[in-house]
């Protein structure tokens, strides 16, 4: 289930190697109270130091495992000690034979053979003490196998998002707080599913939790529809060791009937009255930020261009692009009789006909 066999657990605890009993337990209640997961918000952090300080804390207050921890990180003992008596009990039996536990009495080896000895086997020897410390079962070999299988380093899967945001958020850059989902490992069974023979009672035996987390995601001025930001970390939690997944959000930008994009360039179509084309107005334009007032010469006709410089949008690299107005006269729906009569009085004067050289090329 675990290595600690190869961790310090002294350090862990923050304690030197010959602290008594009492100064062990005050270390943990200490440490504990500082890395619990309930004053933690249950940080992938804290519940691994919470972990790993209970484990330490097991083996050290265990006088059987302690001994047999110093003896393979070959911590130095000294009369003073208070489990002084024990101590020296176990260092005689490394000098004799490597059987001070009931557990590794069928691994019995010399001291002699251990310096030449398989060091893998010899390590699993008392990593198999630990294991059966943590699971409470230590008579389950083929458990203890999987359970260290799951204890490579895991990397958590990346979590993919999609945001929508608005025309003038995309121009202009936004704050967005996004809600993500993660699945994180069952702090409950640890992602075993099971505890003592039965369905987990808070994962109900998935192994995993479901955990909202708010995030709030600067979405940077210019950002194009399709772009992809990654935020480093916020993806699933890896666990022993590995890496967090990232989250990614891939950005949608809301539809819009009056804009549309080309490059950095903002295309927009502007209606205009028929007396506006003719006689020349200045007209109010909306653009990405707000209304700008635009002049339209006289005899303007529909489909002409016009540039609103530096109106469109840009990315931290490239020049601002501007807004192109295409203008269209458009018939008002309704008009009074007096504007009706001021359009015959003009059919009246008026000597145009647009359609004579329609058939009359060059
Ligand atoms: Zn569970």
């Amino acid at each position: 289930m675990n290595q600690y066999y190869q961790k310090d657990l002294y350090s862990i605890l923050g304690i030197e190697p010959d602290a008594d009993e009492a100064q062990i337990k005050a270390a943990y209640r200490k440490q504990a109270r500082k890395w619990h997961p309930d004053v933690n918000d249950n940080s992938s952090e804290s519940i691994i130091r919470f972990k790993e300080i209970t484990e330490a804390y097991e083996v050290l207050t265990d006088e059987h495992k302690k001994n047999q921890y110093d003896i393979l990180k070959g911590f130095t003992f000294k009369s003073s000690s208070s489990s002084y008596a024990s101590r020296t009990q176990a260092k005689k039996a490394y000098s004799g034979t490597y059987s001070t536990g009931a557990k590794t009495e069928s691994k019995t080896e010399t001291a002699k053979d251990t310096s030449h000895h398989d060091k893998s086997s010899f390590s699993q020897v008392f990593e198999n003490i630990l294991d059966g410390l943590f699971t409470g079962d230590n008579t389950n070999t083929k458990k203890q196998k999987t359970e260290k299988k799951k204890l490579k380093p895991q990397n958590g899967r990346d979590i993919n998002l999609n945001v929508t945001i608005k025309i003038s958020e995309a121009i202009s850059g936004t704050n967005r707080t996004v809600n993500v989902l993660h699945s994180e490992r069952c702090p409950k069974c640890e992602g075993r599913r099971f505890i003592n023979g039965a369905k987990c009672p808070l994962c109900k035996g998935s192994g995993e939790i479901s955990i909202h987390k708010k995030l709030s995601v600067k979405i940077p001025a210019g950002i194009k529809k399709g772009a992809k930001i990654r935020i480093a970390s916020e993806g699933n939690k890896g666990y022993n060791g590995g890496k967090n997944g990232d989250l990614y959000l891939f950005i949608d930008i809301e539809e819009s009937s009056f804009f549309k994009y080309e490059g950095n360039n903002v295309l927009c179509e502007i209606p205009i009255t028929p007396f506006e084309a003719v006689l020349g107005a200045n007209i109010d334009v909306p653009t990405l930020s707000g209304k700008v007032s635009m002049k339209i010469p006289p005899y303007t006709t529909t489909g002409q261009k016009f540039r609103l410089s530096e109106q469109g949008t840009s990315n931290s690299k490239s020049k601002k692009g501007d807004q192109i107005v295409t203008v269209k006269i458009v018939v008002p729906k309704e008009m009074t009789q007096k504007e009706i009569e001021l359009y015959e009085q003009l059919k009246l004067i008026s000597k145009h006909n647009l359609r004579e050289d329609l058939l009359n090329d060059k």
